[in-house]
This record gives structure tokens, C-alpha cells and sequence, in this order.
């Protein structure tokens, strides 16, 4: 039987924000007692099938730090067996960091670790920034209020540090320069292996994955994306 790693991204692929929800979602996410997250019913059921195949590893591939993954309950309590956090900067097993995966990716960020913290300053002293935060010590996570002022704000920052600047919504990340999930998701691969790589995701963030993956996923803003995503991943596995 053919093994197949399900590599994908969860908000806006998997998962959607309380903003996008449908009265029939099944909820998979709450923060601080408030529903977060949805899953479509056909979602949620397609999952439920993916989850009993045993040929398929599903591996979510997320900038999420370990804390904002771990509120995520997926359908029939699954947990899956490893989970890429943090962008990739972070490999959970069995929802555990596991540790010489955490002290590599700690020794090649070592050198950012300043700009991390200039670049902090700088935008807590912005008003426009809501939250600002070094993300498990990884890269630099700023929320605005809205995603018209994150993308004048990227415009603006991106030319300042020279970390990478990304915005999906209205959230702007600045992440290391020289890895991104593809470069994770290709060192998951070299410890395990697989037959069939599927990568799914929906932000300029993932398109570093697609370039891994034999059958690349990518769709922006897309309503029911997950459910041709998980289609795929079961039709991939069983045919
Ligand atoms: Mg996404």
C-alpha cells in the first residue's frame, strides 16, 4: 500500500475563523471560552474517513505557536502523531517539542535573535500594531486591526528588517530568511518516508511546501477548500 504524508496548512484550509462560519460548522477551536475555529460538516466527515486509513500521515503544517495549535480539537479527538509548528520551527510529537528538533532550529535562528527583538521595539512603539510578539522565540507575529492597515504596514516594514515579511489577513509575520515550511516539510521527509507527498494550503507562506509536495494543493480564499483537499488526500490513498 502506498504511504502518503498529507502535508497541510490549517487557518483558512483546514480550518476557518468564527468570521467565515456556515450555522451547520462544527466547532474545533475555542479561546478564552469563546468559539474560534470551524470545520464544515462534509469537512469534518471526510476527515473522520482520512483519519482511519492507516497508509495516510497526516501532518499539520502551521505558523500557529505550540500554544495556539494545541487549542485545536479535531473531529473524533484526533490527535495527530506529529504536527509542524511554529512555521516549522518546531516538530510536536505526540503534542511534545520534540527536542533535537527544537535545538536545530534554536542554533539557526540564534543569529536573528537580536533583529527579533529590535524589530519588537519598534513595532510596539506603532500604534497601528495591536499584539505584538516574538512567536516561541521563532520569528516576529504583529496583528492589526484590519487587513488594509497590515498591508500598509508591510509595505513600510518589509524594507526595514532583514527578516521576511508576510501578511495573511490582518496578521504580519517576519519570519528568517533562510527557512520556510517547504524547507521544514523537506526535513520531516528526510527522517520518515513516503510514497505520495500531498501539500495543501492557501497563503504565500505554503507555496514553499508545493514545491515538495507530487500533488500540490493551493487555493486562496476558497469556500469548501477543505473539502477538495481531504477528497483528494482519500482518493489519492485509496485508488
Ligand atoms: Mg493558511
Amino acid at each position: 500500500m502506498k504511504r502518503i504524508l498529507f502535508a497541510s496548512d490549517l487557518d483558512n484550509t483546514l480550518i476557518y475563523s468564527h468570521k467565515h462560519k456556515a450555522d451547520s460548522d462544527i466547532c474545533v477551536e475555542l479561546y478564552q471560552e469563546r468559539e474560534q475555529s470551524f470545520m464544515s460538516q462534509n469537512a469534518a466527515a471526510l476527515f473522520r474517513q482520512m483519519i482511519q486509513q492507516e497508509n495516510i500521515c497526516f501532518l499539520p503544517v502551521t505558523t500557529r505557536t505550540v500554544a495556539q495549535y494545541q487549542r485545536i480539537f479535531f473531529p473524533s479527538q484526533f490527535r495527530p502523531e506529529y504536527a509542524l509548528t511554529a512555521n516549522g520551527y518546531i516538530l510536536l510529537k505526540q503534542d511534545i517539542p520534540e527536542p533535537e528538533w527544537l535545538s536545530a532550529s534554536q542554533i539557526q535562528n540564534q543569529k536573528y535573535q537580536e533583529e527579533f527583538q529590535h524589530l519588537e521595539q519598534i513595532c510596539l512603539q506603532d500604534s497601528r500594531f495591536r499584539h505584538v510578539s516574538i512567536a516561541d522565540g521563532m520569528f516576529v507575529a504583529c496583528a492589526c486591526e484590519s487587513s488594509e492597515i497590515a498591508d500598509s504596514c508591510l509595505s513600510v516594514y518589509q524594507s526595514v528588517t532583514e527578516l521576511q515579511a508576510f501578511r495573511t489577513g490582518r496578521k504580519l509575520y517576519f519570519f528568517p530568511p533562510d527557512s520556510d515550511k517547504g524547507s521544514a516539510l523537506q526535513r520531516f521527509c528526510e527522517r520518515h518516508s513516503f510514497d505520495v507527498i500531498i501539500a495543501a494550503g492557501d497563503s504565500e507562506m505554503d507555496l514553499p511546501m508545493m514545491k515538495i509536495a507530487d500533488i500540490a494543493l493551493f487555493r486562496k480564499e476558497q469556500k469548501d477548500f477543505a473539502t477538495e483537499v481531504l477528497y483528494t488526500v482519500l482518493h489519492t490513498a485509496l485508488v
